[in-house]
């Protein structure tokens, strides 16, 4: 294992440390307060049991894009994934399957889970959210459609999941970041700023390591990726662990673990809106 500087601390801990991050110190008696006023009225959404700040409406008018990479039955059709869309630089395929774990845990059925989790924290922090495709049983959509809904979502921020494929031996996340092509141009800077605050939450919240094998430092421009290319929104995608290494793999099957990956996203989502 790496060093402490992922381990997560104790749920009051984190969740102290996303009210700081966020600004709202100062409101910490009072949200506490409404918390525990509102804990037994009304049906929590189904609970991550990871969430930032339940009951903390601190997303409250704000629209936020949720792209779960690839669809679970893209695998059955190969002509459907061997469309050419244009992805903002170049033609490329419509989608891809992902990949998936040495026991056939697919990445398709990662991000998905994930998203979930995360639209849950989001709704329950006042969100409106928006996703990409409505479950992990169909195909595609193809990787510039899902741009483009959330474009015209005209989404706050949004963000990208994917799992990586890399080689057996490397571990740990990496954040892709777009790079100036035209359509992006007015979010590059806040696309770091947002790949900054990612990069943050997911060592504070996850026991993913940072890449050792892909990017530097975990970061990575890309210049490829219709997602990136042609966002109007701050957006960065993130590769959370590698599939292909039995460690990272061990973590990303588990529930908990993909839980943590939301509480990441959701607090840096919080952050990058409160103090962009
Ligand atoms: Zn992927």
């Amino acid at each position: 294992m790496e060093p402490d500087h992922r381990a997560c601390g104790p749920r009051s801990r984190r969740v102290l440390a996303w009210l700081a991050a966020a600004g709202l110190g100062l409101a910490l008696l009072a949200a506490a307060g409404t918390v525990s006023a509102s804990a037994g009225r009304a049906p929590a959404p189904a609970s991550t049991g990871q969430a930032p700040a339940p009951g903390h409406m601190a997303l409250t008018g704000k629209i936020i894009g949720i792209d779960p990479g690839h669809n679970g039955l893209n695998y059955t059709s190969p002509a459907f994934l061997d469309r050419k869309i244009w992805n903002g630089r170049a033609w490329e395929g419509c989608d891809t399957t992902g990949t998936q774990t040495a026991e056939g845990y697919t990445e398709a059925r990662f991000t998905w889970n994930v998203a979930t989790y995360l639209r849950a924290d989001l709704t329950r922090m006042g969100a409106r959210v928006v996703m990409t495709r409505a479950g992990n049983h169909g195909l595609g959509p193809c990787v510039d459609s899902r741009a483009q809904i959330l474009d015209r979502a005209h989404a706050n921020v949004s963000i990208d999941i994917h799992a990586d494929y890399g080689p057996p031996a490397g571990r740990g996340f990496t954040i892709l970041e777009p790079v100036a092509d035209g359509p992006n141009d007015r979010v590059i800077r806040p696309s770091a700023r947002f790949g900054r605050d990612a990069h943050a939450m997911m060592l504070r919240y996850t026991k993913l390591p940072v890449s050792d094998y892909y990017g530097q430092n975990g970061y990575i421009s890309r210049d490829d990726l219709a997602g990136l290319n042609l966002t109007t929104m701050p957006k960065v995608l993130v590769e959370c662990g590698n599939m292909h290494n039995a460690a990272d793999a061990a973590l990303l099957v588990q529930p908990g673990v993909q839980q943590s990956v939301a509480a990441a996203l959701a607090a840096a989502i919080a952050q990058f809106l409160a103090t962009h």
